[in-house]
């Protein structure tokens, strides 16, 4: 019986494993339904570098071949910057991240870090430089250790550690009658959305990547909770290459650059002052959204 149970012990690690990683992959990006596989080239090189810039060139992109995404899309992040993106639902600013990331290749253009065009790089290199936060953090049925730890399988305890304290979670964490043995996700302990936040956050300081990304990442919290999460945002993208999507405009103002999606399309570009004396579609969303926290400010002195 020993016999056959190491294996099958064996296999249902390994089962266990690819589907950790399918799911974290696909709920990351909202991937359910994607079919596109993309092969690393046959002298594909592994990336190695602390300090990574990021450039779009002329980037076309579609998720069928009949219906163009984006549309000549052209940026840089110049190594420890950080650009923000902002636009509507539907703009197109997620699949910048997923283009980053490799989930699929661009149609036209190319995307280059530190000049080289990231299709000759391995993916796991490539996905190794790159830390997500994503907008609606799905945990795994594992420990919260487990959900810290995926991504840097190496760390000690006390990096764990040390990570939980930074992303203001360590506290929390400590406080459970199982501390980081807690089982979380669908099956354990069910934890807010800031919480959760909290710990792809701890997960993305240990990973300690030179690519980062924010996708929405304070959309779904409270305005307490966001500025708080906005200050430990700011503290781990300094000095890292950082691409900011957001939602909420008062997370883009120190960016060394913002870009304006519509359609597909950068719109509008610069740094939130040059922007509003453009007096263009950034400023007149800047206008709405003032406007929207005065209400929301004033309804809540009501209650
Ligand atoms: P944003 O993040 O700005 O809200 P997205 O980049 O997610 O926008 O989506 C841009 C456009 O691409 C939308 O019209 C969306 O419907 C479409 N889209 C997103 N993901 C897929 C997909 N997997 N397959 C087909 N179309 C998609
Ligand atoms: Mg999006």
């Amino acid at each position: 019986l020993t016999q056959l149970y190491a294996p099958l012990h064996f296999l249902g690690f390994v089962y266990r494993e690819i589907k950790h990683s399918l799911a974290d992959m696909e709920r990351m990006f909202g991937l359910l339904d994607a079919g596109a596989e993309v092969d690393d080239a046959p002298a594909a090189i592994p990336l190695a570098t602390r300090e990574a810039s990021v450039r779009f060139e002329h980037v076309d992109f579609g998720y069928d071949a009949n219906r163009k995404i984006l549309h000549d899309v052209s940026f840089e992040i110049p190594a420890g910057h950080t650009v923000a993106v902002v636009g509507a639902s539907g703009a197109g600013k997620s699949t910048l991240a997923r283009l980053l990331f490799r989930f699929y290749d661009v149609t036209a253009g190319t995307i280059r870090i530190n000049g080289t065009d990231i299709r000759a790089l391995t993916q796991d290199s490539l996905r190794r430089h790159i830390g997500i936060v994503p907008q609606d953090t799905v945990l795994f049925n594992d420990s919260i250790y487990y959900n810290i730890a995926y991504g840097a399988p190496d760390a000690s305890r006390d990096a764990v550690i040390d990570a939980a304290r930074s992303a203001h979670i360590h506290a929390f964490v400590s406080s459970l009658p199982d501390g980081y043995d807690t089982a979380v996700g669908e099956r354990g302990l069910k934890l807010s959305g800031g919480e959760k936040q909290r710990v792809a956050i701890a997960r993305t300081i240990l990973k300690n990547p030179p690519i980062l990304i924010f996708d929405e990442a304070t959309s779904a919290l409270d305005s307490h909770t966001e500025k708080a999460i906005q200050r430990e945002l700011a503290e781990i993208s300094a000095n890292r290459t950082t691409l900011i999507i957001a939602h909420r405009l008062s997370t883009v103002v120190h960016a060394h650059e913002i870009l304006v999606m519509e359609g597909g399309r950068i719109i509008e570009r610069g740094t939130h002052a040059a922007l509003l004396s453009r007096n263009g579609r950034y400023a007149q969303m800047w206008a709405l959204q003032q406007e929207g926290d005065s209400a929301v400010t004033q309804a809540s002195e009501q209650v």
